[in-house]
């Protein structure tokens, strides 16, 4: 049973440019002239929350790992002197109520936290019959449900505003991101909780200042419900995450260029044009599964054959000739390879393992 996709989680209010949600503010406080200065020249976007690091979970030792609980007050007084909510991130029971005796608004959780359900659990516990807002990051490993745990340790806890923040997932080759979006799991986590709030963090997705636009018009492209931005009023001297800090000038011009979309296309122009082609879509898509049914039966003639001459069933060579097939089709209709080779491991896969059962059941059959 999922506890929460049954709770009315709309509760962001829309921000007019940036879908719905902007948050904005540097990685971490350094200093209270730092922080003052730069929510003061972020107050222009008229952001919904200002977001700021206190505690900084640092991948290495002896690196910048925040002020501590005693810049509290001065990051809630500058949120205030701008008339704004401020986000902090907390990643144990002792920061959440350091955060809540200071006033911060709300809070969010970190990558390297929501990998830890116990470190979830705790923060989660520490949250019963307080009213604050909790945005998840996504853990630091493509896995929807570690992300989906987390959120649910907390809707039990009974925090109503709950928010998930999308910032990819580490990879151990370096890509052109910093972190690799993996879109379609913000995509599924979205069809498995419709009412939850999923924003989208940029800043940490690329990696680097130049390429945060593109992927922030990319989740505005996908429907995302607002966008987290690192900002600092000198992002080269930063202390944290310098490479993909935007001047508050800077992050303006992105905002004003973005391009928001409408997820509801109702009975228009739109709606009839996209239903036609649909149309022809979802009748292909019932050809694609009777042929994927048909491949399939062919499951239990191979696995007979196999088994009467003591064959392996997963036969090298001839996945490599399927492959081989699949890259000439690629080529021959300009679709990409990866493309082909994803769907074929799966259908291999599938096939295999539907072959490894009619082992089985073919051995017993003789057997007995
Ligand atoms: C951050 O927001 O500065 C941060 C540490 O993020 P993440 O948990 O996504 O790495
Ligand atoms: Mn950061």
């Amino acid at each position: 049973m999922n506890t929460v996709i049954e709770k009315p989680f709309n509760w962001i209010k829309p921000h007019a440019q940036a879908s719905n949600w902007l948050i904005a503010g540097p990685c971490s406080a350094e200093s209270p002239n730092q922080v003052f200065e730069t929510f003061t020249q972020l107050k222009q976007l008229n952001v919904n929350a200002f977001r700021v690091g206190i505690w900084k979970p640092r991948t290495r030792p002896n690196s910048f790992e925040g002020l501590g609980a005693d810049a509290l007050v001065w990051v809630k007084e500058a949120a205030v002197s701008c008339n704004k909510p401020v986000m902090v991130e907390v990643a144990s029971p002792k920061h959440v109520e350091a955060c809540l005796k200071a006033g911060i608004d709300m809070l969010w959780v970190g990558a390297r936290t929501t990998v830890s359900p116990f470190m979830v659990q705790e923060l989660a516990d520490s949250l019963k019959g307080v009213s604050i807002p909790v945005f998840v990051k996504n853990p630091v490993n493509p896995d929807l449900e570690l992300w989906i745990g987390a959120i649910e340790r907390f809707a039990q806890a009974n925090i109503e505003k709950i928010a998930g923040i999308h910032r990819g997932f580490s990879t151990y080759e370096k890509l052109a991101y910093r972190n690799n979006p993996h879109w379609e799991i913000p995509i599924e986590l979205r069809r498995r909780m419709p009412h939850l709030p999923i924003i989208c963090d940029p800043s940490h997705i690329a990696g680097i200042a130049h390429l945060v636009a593109d992927v922030a018009q990319q989740a505005l492209n996908l429907g995302f419900d607002g966008l987290m931005i690192e900002s600092h009023k000198n992002p080269s001297a930063a202390l944290s995450d310098a490479q993909q800090q935007l001047l508050p000038n800077e992050l303006v011009e992105i905002i004003e260029k973005l391009v928001i979309r409408n997820q509801n296309c109702s009975e228009n122009q739109a709606f009839f044009g996209l239903q036609a082609i649909r149309k022809e879509i979802d009748a292909i898509d019932s050809d694609i599964i009777s042929l994927l049914a048909q491949r399939l039966s062919f499951a239990k003639e191979l696995a007979d054959i196999k088994l009467k001459n003591n064959l392996t069933i997963y036969q090298p060579e001839r996945w490599q000739e399927i492959v081989t097939n699949k890259f000439l089709a690629a080529d021959k209709l300009g679709l990409p390879k990866e493309f082909l080779l994803k769907i074929w491991q799966t259908i291999h896969h599938q096939s295999i393992n539907t072959q490894a059962m009619f082992f089985d059941e073919l051995k017993k059959a003789h057997n007995s």
